[in-house]
């Protein structure tokens, strides 16, 4: 297939940088000590750009999504940059759609009202919880009202399509602390919402605290049974949207499409014709390293794994099962040349008989306990 006809692309940019490093976050961050550092790495992302459109330029786009890190203490000016950087070398699809994170300390009208002005037409904002001691245990830098404030704002500067991201099992956290978050959020009625839970190594300082799986599990049921109820469309694992407002930049990952992945510690992956399966590639996560490997070589990509079929087909069930739609076994075999239920047949047979998994049609999906246990059952395909 050549570049041309290709499916359009879906760029992630990611802007590391953060006004204070919270305690359970694993993301490639950096605490921001000077605006200057924002300029900078904004100049390092253009010869990033320009590195990839010279490669892969000419391929449309049809998503865009700036993740962090803290994008929103960027300037729209930053935004602007890196948008005209990115028009002159790939194709804007005329439904382009085009995510900001932000967090809601940073998040005030006039910044919001720039960046809408700027074609940005998704706001996603980090906000966690909405009572204040547990949002304090996080070591977020903002506040409940912060939130409430942020998401008006961004109504009023014209978003219809705003993401809140909800976070469950904090320590000390009760079931009924999670459902006034739950109810809060209901009320707020985002057209989408994404729910994580709050994981952490046996090494880290939160991990004595750490809620329980049981009551974990009940916090998941909970906010899957709230949204259901209040008209939302329960579609991947952890993310609930209004009719029409899934996330579709994220579908890319989950789809198993192309992406490119600039900034420091970006993750792409991409698919050229000496490579069918694809590649995998990430960059330097290090800021110096990401800085000196841009002046040197234009890119900073420090690790590529090229994929087999079999990698290839193993990556496709890990994130398409994540859908709740499933995983379309008729397309699968069209895509590979052979069928799932066979080459799978034990796994298969394991998890159906333990009640994690279904055949529906043509569709792969996860039952309720698959869901609540989806570990167990992507071991199960590993
Ligand atoms: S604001 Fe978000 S990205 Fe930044 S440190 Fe906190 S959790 Fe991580």
């Amino acid at each position: 297939m050549s570049l041309f006809q290709r499916p359009a692309l879906g760029i992630y940019i990611h802007l590391p940088y953060c006004i204070h490093h919270c305690i359970y976050c694993d993301f490639n961050v950096y605490e921001l000590k000077q605006k200057t550092q924002l300029s900078r790495y904004v100049e390092y992302l253009l010869k990033e750009i320009e590195y990839f459109g010279n490669l892969y330029g000419k391929r449309t786009i049809d998503t865009l999504y700036f993740g962090g890190g803290t994008p929103s203490v960027f300037s729209p000016q930053h935004f602007s940059e890196i948008l005209q950087a990115l028009q002159k070398k790939f194709i804007f699809s005329n439904d382009l759609s085009i995510t900001v994170e932000a967090n809601p300390s940073s998040a005030i009208f006039s910044k919001l009202r720039a960046l809408y002005e700027l074609g940005i037409r998704r706001i996603s904002f980090g906000v966690q919880s909405f009572q204040d001691h547990h949002l304090k245990t996080l070591e977020r830098i903002h506040n409940a009202a912060q939130a409430t404030q942020s998401y008006e704002a961004a109504q009023k500067a014209g978003f219809q399509d705003i993401n809140l991201d909800l976070i469950f099992a904090i320590p000390n956290q009760s079931l009924l602390d999670f459902k006034k978050d739950v109810d809060f959020m209901v009320k707020l009625n985002p057209t989408h919402v994404s729910t994580y839970h709050l994981t952490v190594d046996k090494s880290h300082r939160f991990y004595p605290f750490i809620v329980e799986d049981k009551l974990a599990t009940q916090m998941y049921r909970l906010a899957m049974e709230q949204f259901k109820k209040a008209g939302y469309e329960h579609y991947e694992v952890s993310a609930f949207s209004k009719p029409g407002f899934q996330s579709k930049h994220n579908l890319k990952y989950w789809e198993f499409t192309e992406y490119l992945g600039l900034g420091a510690g970006a993750y792409s992956y991409m698919i050229d014709d000496q490579n069918p399966w694809g590649v995998h590639f990430s960059n330097l996560r290090d800021l110096k390293a990401y800085e000196t490997a841009l002046d040197q070589k234009g890119h900073a990509i420090c690790e590529t794994e090229v994929l087999t079929q079999q990698k290839a087909q193993k990556d496709h069930i890990l994130t398409g099962l994540r859908l709740l739609s499933g995983l379309d076994l008729e397309k699968y075999e069209k895509k590979f040349g052979n069928s799932l239920v066979i080459s799978y047949r034990y796994a298969l047979e394991h998890l159906q008989a333990k009640g994690m998994v279904d055949i529906e049609g043509r569709m792969l999906k996860l039952k309720p306990q698959g869901l609540l246990y989806l570990n167990q059952v992507l071991l199960e395909f590993m």
